[in-house]
């Protein structure tokens, strides 16, 4: 695991991995384009809050460029908007899974109820 100079959460794919994400259902391909995940993105983060996020399996799958490398308008990191979506899907993700244990239902029954709502997962 390595963190860039920034702070931000940037974890090499390969690397000793912590958590699995609560998020995504394949934590190989990016959460965004689709193409082969080069970083981890914790959703929340500063202050210490990585390392709860990492604990708690908040972070999407991205490649480098929609992390920390891309245009700025095209990555998480130093776009305020972007962090501040983060922070609350975040937060969404996790009152999701607190609920989820807390009813005993089995992991990504929610998404499976999402899809047939929806007719698609976003994640
Ligand atoms: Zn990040």
């Amino acid at each position: 695991m390595r963190r860039s100079l920034r702070g931000s959460c940037t974890e090499q794919k390969g690397a000793a991995m912590g958590s699995r994400s609560v998020i995504v259902d394949n934590e190989a391909w990016s959460a965004i384009c689709g193409e082969r995940a080069e970083a981890r993105h914790h959703l929340i983060f500063g202050n210490g809050k990585r390392d709860l996020a990492e604990e708690d399996g908040i972070w999407l799958p991205l490649t480098n460029d929609e992390h920390t490398t891309g245009e700025l308008i095209r990555r998480v990191h130093d776009n305020p908007m972007a962090e501040s979506l983060s922070k609350i899907a975040g937060q969404l993700a996790w009152e999701s899974e607190y609920y989820r244990k807390a009813a005993q239902l089995a992991e990504f029954s929610a998404r499976r109820a999402f899809r047939l709502r929806y007719g698609k997962s976003y994640l």
